[in-house]
C-alpha cells in the first residue's frame, strides 16, 4: 500500500475510474491538493463521494502562484477557515518564477509573494503542514516559509540547486518526488541528495511525464503520458533505484513519512 502525496483529483479525467485503478493496484490513499477555491471545493466535493474501492482521499486547500489573485485568495481563505476540520495541508501554495513573464514583472511577483504570505499566516496560525511549490523561486520560498515561522513544509517535486536543498532539509523540512526521475538530472541529483527520512513520493497528476518506450535508431525513444494516482510506484522504483534500496523498504520509509508529516492517523 502506498500514499500518492500530491494529486490534482479535480483535473483528472474520468476520475472515478482513476480512483478505482489506483486503488486496485495498492494506493492506499491520496492527497488531493486545491490550486484555488473552485478546485479545493471540487476535491471536498469528490471526497464526500469516498467510495470503499477507491483510496482515502485527503485534502489540501490553497492557491497556487500561477493563479495568484488577492481579491480571489479571500474566497479560498474563507473556505479553508470553513472546512478547517478536513484540512490535512495548505496547499499547493508558493512562488513560480519560471516562465519570463513572470520573471520579468515585478507586480505578477509581488502578487503571488502576497498571496503566499498570507496562506503562510493562516497556516501558522491553525499549525497546518504547507505543501510549496517553488519552482524558479527555490530560494525565496524557502526563505519566506522560514520568516514565517513554519514549522512543516514540504517542497513538493523539487527539481532545483542543491545549496537550498541543504538549507530545506537542515530546517527539517521534506521535499517530494514523481516520476519525472526517468529523465530530470535535477530531480534525480535531489532524490540523491535528500535522506530518505525526508522524502515523499508523489504523481502530481494528471500532469504529462515522459516515459522511455524503447530505442529507436541507437538512441532512447521517449513518450508522454499523462500521470494519475497509480504511477505514484514508478516515483517510488526510481527512488528505490536511485538509493540502491528494495522497493519494500523504501516504501515503508516514505509511507511512514507521510503519515507523520500529514498527521494521517490522528
Ligand atoms: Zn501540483
Amino acid at each position: 500500500m502506498i500514499i500518492d502525496t500530491h494529486t490534482h483529483l479535480d483535473h483528472i479525467k474520468h476520475v472515478d475510474e482513476a480512483l478505482v485503478r489506483a486503488y486496485e493496484v495498492g494506493v492506499e490513499a491520496v492527497m488531493a491538493v486545491g490550486i484555488d477555491a473552485v478546485t479545493s471545493r471540487r476535491n471536498l466535493e469528490l471526497s464526500q463521494r469516498q467510495a470503499a474501492n477507491w483510496p482515502k482521499i485527503y485534502l489540501a486547500f490553497g492557491m497556487h502562484p500561477s493563479e495568484a489573485n488577492v481579491e480571489e485568495l479571500k474566497d479560498c481563505i474563507l473556505l479553508m477557515s470553513e472546512h478547517v476540520a478536513h484540512l490535512k495541508a495548505v496547499g499547493e501554495i508558493g512562488l513560480d518564477f519560471w516562465y519570463p513573464w513572470v520573471k520579468k514583472s515585478d507586480v505578477k511577483k509581488d502578487v503571488q509573494r502576497q498571496v503566499f504570505r498570507r496562506q503562510l499566516e493562516f497556516a501558522k496560525q491553525l499549525n497546518l503542514p504547507v505543501i510549496v511549490h517553488s519552482r524558479g523561486a527555490w530560494d525565496e520560498c524557502y526563505q519566506m516559509v522560514m520568516d514565517l515561522g513554519i514549522t512543516k513544509a514540504l517542497f513538493h517535486w523539487y527539481s532545483g540547486p542543491v545549496d537550498v536543498l541543504t538549507k530545506i532539509l537542515d530546517a527539517g523540512f521534506y521535499m517530494s518526488a514523481t516520476p519525472s526521475l526517468a529523465y530530470s538530472p535535477q530531480a534525480r541529483e535531489a532524490v540523491n541528495v535528500v535522506p530518505l527520512n525526508r522524502l515523499l513520493v508523489e504523481t502530481d497528476s494528471p500532469v504529462t511525464f515522459r516515459r522511455l518506450k524503447g530505442q529507436a535508431d541507437g538512441k532512447d525513444d521517449w513518450e508522454p503520458f499523462e500521470a494519475e494516482p497509480k504511477d505514484v510506484f514508478k516515483a517510488l522504483d526510481y527512488v528505490a533505484e536511485i538509493k540502491k534500496q528494495s522497493r519494500e523498504d523504501v516504501l515503508g520509509v516514505v509511507n511512514d513519512n507521510a503519515k507523520q508529516f500529514f498527521r494521517l492517523t490522528e
